[in-house]
């Protein structure tokens, strides 16, 4: 029965529920409640006068403490009332019907007026991307006077089969990302407080830097924490791997000594373009940067990992600590994550990602392919990847397994073409495909590898470069 809703909520749809909050008051009712449908409502009603009231702080706006949008648009104040009169739902818990909280239910959640300065193209970037079928309206200012055109607030509809305490979270963290006030102050416990709340879904969130910039009212360092603290989130899936079963691939490679030639391979690739300054990203362990740091043809070399482990290797690797000053400039290890915009990684000759892609879920490689391909955005960029047809040949590679129990994926050589074309045409590039390594007549090579220039812009008509 869809009343049932009443269990996880610890709200009886018979009743009218009331909790008083330090600005207002928070109603929950129930419109309908049958068998099939069941609709509560939670209405929170602010008083403005009441948040004044009794506050030192001098303000000058004074109108625009009695006159502002508080009790109409949802806010802070509705996300802190959401977890406060609905606690044990949004934590997935369920005294009565505990394995209500663990069953995926259709859901339809409306919020009646959501500001969202962003326009609609925001508020669907925000929620499709969680799996919600999204509806929404833009109000207008006064529907009594459409000439004064249209207001900054949405009516919000969400559809989705998924647990109530997941609709729960997306709201409370949501809601205020929208709006550009919170009522309390914001420090540090907001940071975990977000971490804690989003965990589940905001890492492959594609609009994550923004969530967490606007959840955290634009403060930078608290902004800076929060994704710091996502980066190393991710570290152990890799490192764990690694070290239960280390060089997996390489060991099922290694009889045609893959690794060398698609190093090779990329060298050459990165020179034949020309590039002097080099980033190397999911460096690894540094073989590359090895290799590259050897070659006169390179002037710099940054290598970026998200495991601290494979930059320490790296690090010895290269010696670094006993180089002289002139020739230690050549090189930087960085540490970060390829699902984070970062400035540091733009303004490259080039970039290589080898063997990084099949690493990440695929769910997550869009979120490379922005970082990549349209801020760090150098002219050439080199990315080799398994070619899943080739693993018939490797006879220590049990059928239907991959190279190395990280990958989340290995592509065929239409897979990865497709992919490659597919990234060509959003961000501007051009892929040429390369074999690595012995080419089979019938499954192709081990590695493939796509080499992605940017085309020179065609001088107008009539114009002399
Ligand atoms: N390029 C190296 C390492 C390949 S293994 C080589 O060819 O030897 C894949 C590497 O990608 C690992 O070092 C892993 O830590 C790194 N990696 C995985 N996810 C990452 C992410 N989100 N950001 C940066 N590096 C990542």
């Amino acid at each position: 029965p869809a009343t049932d809703i009443g269990f996880l909520l610890r709200k009886n749809p018979e009743n009218v529920h009331t909790t008083e909050l330090s600005y207002g008051i928070a109603t929950v009712f129930y419109p309908e409640a049958t068998y099939n449908s069941c609709t509560v409502a939670l209405l929170v009603e602010i008083d403005p006068v009441g948040l004044v009231r009794g506050r030192r702080d001098s303000v000058p706006d004074l109108l625009g403490h009695y006159v502002n949008d508080r009790p109409y648009a949802a806010s802070s104040f509705l996300s802190v009332a959401l977890n406060k009169v609905f606690t044990s739902a949004m934590s997935g818990q369920c005294k009565q019907k505990p394995e209500l909280a663990e069953t995926p239910l259709k859901l339809e959640a409306t919020i009646s007026a959501l500001p969202c300065r962003g326009g609609e193209g925001f508020l669907r970037k925000l929620f499709q991307p969680l799996g919600y079928e999204v509806v929404c309206e833009r109000l207008p200012l006064d529907p009594k006077f459409p000439e004064w055109g249209e207001s900054p607030y949405f009516r919000l509809t969400l559809l989705k089969e998924c647990l109530l305490k997941d609709l729960l979270s997306h709201l409370y963290v949501l809601i205020p990302v929208l709006d550009k006030d919170k009522h309390y102050w914001v420090n540090k416990a907001e940071v975990d407080k977000l971490l804690t709340k989003a965990k589940g879904w905001l890492p492959s969130h594609p609009e994550k830097e923004t969530i967490v910039r606007r959840y955290l009212m634009n403060q930078r360092n608290l902004t800076e924490a929060a994704l710091e603290k996502l980066v190393e989130e991710e570290i152990p899936a890799f490192a764990e791997q690694e070290e239960q079963a280390p060089l997996q691939e390489e060991v099922i490679e290694k009889k045609i000594s893959l690794n060398s030639q698609r190093l090779d391979a990329v060298v050459a690739a990165l020179k034949g373009g020309g590039a002097k300054r080099v980033l190397d990203l999911g460096c690894g362990e540094g073989r590359l940067l090895a290799l590259l740091f050897k070659d006169k043809a390179f002037d710099e070399i940054v290598g970026m990992d998200v495991s601290h482990r494979a930059l320490e290797i790296a690090h010895s690797r290269l010696k670094l600590e006993r180089l002289p000053e002139r020739r230690r400039k050549k090189i930087q290890l960085l540490h970060g994550s390829l699902l984070y915009r970062d400035k540091r990684l733009e303004g490259y000759d080039a970039t290589a990602l080898v063997e990084v892609i099949e690493h990440l879920d695929e769910a997550r490689l869009s979120a490379l392919e922005r970082v990549v391909f349209e801020f760090a955005r150098s002219p050439l960029i080199v990315v080799t990847t398994p070619n899943s047809e080739y693993n018939v040949r490797f006879e220590n590679l049990k059928p239907g397994h991959f190279r190395h129990s990280d990958h989340r994926f290995e592509w065929t050589r239409s897979q990865f073409q497709a992919w490659a074309s597919g990234i060509g045409k959003r961000f501007g590039y051009e892929a040429a495909f390369q074999p690595v390594g012995d080419n089979d007549p019938e499954v192709g090579p081990p590695t493939q590898m796509a080499v992605f220039t940017r085309p020179e812009p065609v001088p107008a008509a009539g114009v002399t470069p």
